[in-house]
């Protein structure tokens, strides 16, 4: 049932205010697991009560959460390097579908050349830093976009990384209050980053297991108190503590905690206060940030799409200057939201036969789409890992 998973992620506040059917989608569904009679007539009766009820909540809900992240044409992000042009789509986040994308370029290589804007297929749509794309193509996707509009949904909750920038100009243009999650990969990966930050000052933690350790506390802490953002934030806190040896505030996660390890030594043991001081500041501003990482909210489905861009236009060559990014853009779209085979249908669309080998490839390329799903959607434990790795394995072959 998707509501319970809406229930199990969103901060209640969040919840109550764009999915307002989700207490009668509750109350539908409770009767129907308490429901209990004797008489069939009845029950028949009752159970066609219940799911049109339940289907007219469903029907009601016309806000929905996507995630939207903006891609580059060269490496480094567009953050520190002068990207030509960026790419942006909005995610459903339920579907993993593609709901809407856009481009932004800032040159073409006709115009530079002396040709009137009017005599090519010009794509030329900016102006400004190439930081300046992802709010401006953010805004158009969230705010303006057709196809939402065409349907008569509301965008109501991004998902996106910690750029403050992209939600800003969107909740500037916007009717409706939108709500912000963050991705939680973003999240994690800047604290990360805040830890090498500290590897030139400190000669501790250069040592080898030293930021592993630390790593690896942080990402257990976090997967293991999903949607519990108070136990969050109080291990987070402890973990500075944990590492310097001292075990009072430590939870039952710690083995000197729990008296469990009395053979086995700590695997890191720091001694140095000022680096106390440092890691102490930098665990408490994330656990002062626990209920941002305690929701499930990702971005993975954009980065995925931005992997698939990689392939259809790499990074070392440059396509931005004509139509030609554009067209791979669209395709990338196209082969996430339906895989290989909508080459199938563009060729149906253009009235092209298909080349000799192109039905087989795709149907090839398809069931190997397929078996990858499956795979993604089994629970990943350390058994199956390695199952994964084989599958995987014969997969490529
Ligand atoms: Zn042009
Ligand atoms: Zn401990």
């Amino acid at each position: 049932m998707f509501f319970f998973f809406i229930l199990s992620i969103r901060p209640a506040e969040i919840s109550k205010e764009i999915y307002p059917e989700i207490n009668t989608l509750h109350s539908v569904t409770s009767k129907n697991v308490n429901f209990q009679s004797t008489d069939t007539n009845h029950m028949i009766q009752s159970d066609m009560n219940i799911s049109n009820e339940f289907d007219a909540a469903v029907g009601n809900i016309i806000n929905i959460i996507v995630s939207y992240d903006m891609g580059w044409s060269t490496r480094g992000n567009g953050r520190s390097y002068d990207s030509l042009n960026g790419y942006g789509a909005v995610i459903g986040f339920l579907s993993g579908k593609i709901i809407d994308f856009a481009t932004r370029n800032r040159k073409c290589a006709f115009c530079d050349y002396g040709n009137n804007k009017e005599n090519h297929d010009c794509r030329k749509n900016f102006e400004g830093s190439a930081k300046a794309m992802e709010p401006s193509v953010g805004v158009e996707l969230m705010t303006q976009s057709t196809v939402l509009k065409e349907i008569g949904l509301n965008a109501r909750v991004l998902i996106g990384d910690e750029d403050s920038s992209t939600i800003a100009a969107v909740r500037r243009e916007s009717l409706q209050s939108i709500f912000k999650l963050c991705d939680s990969n973003h999240l994690k990966k800047n604290f990360f980053s805040n830890l090498y930050q500290l590897k030139k000052q400190f000669k501790e933690m250069a040592k080898k297991d030293t930021i592993p350790y630390l790593k690896k506390c942080f990402s257990y802490a976090v997967a293991q108190n999903r949607g519990k953002s108070s136990e969050l934030a109080n291990i987070l806190r402890s973990i500075p503590e944990h590492v310097f040896v001292r075990h009072e505030n430590c939870g039952n996660w710690c083995g000197n905690y729990r008296n469990t390890r009395n053979n086995k030594p700590q695997e890191v043991l720091l001694t140095d206060p000022k680096l106390y001081n440092k890691l102490r500041e930098i665990f408490f501003k994330y656990a002062a940030n626990a209920s941002k990482f305690s929701i499930a909210a990702s971005s993975q489905a954009n980065e995925s799409l931005n992997n698939i861009m990689a392939h259809k236009a790499p990074k070392n060559k440059c396509y931005s200057r004509s139509a030609s990014s554009d067209y791979r853009f669209a395709s990338a779209v196209c082969n996430k939201n339906e895989g290989d085979s909508h080459i199938m249908n563009i060729k149906e669309k253009l009235c092209l036969s298909p080349g000799r080998y192109t039905k087989s490839f795709v149907a090839k390329k398809d069931e190997i789409r397929a078996k990858r799903a499956v795979i993604a959607r089994l629970p990943v434990t350390k058994k199956q890992r390695n199952v994964l790795r084989r599958n995987k394995e014969a997969l490529r072959k």
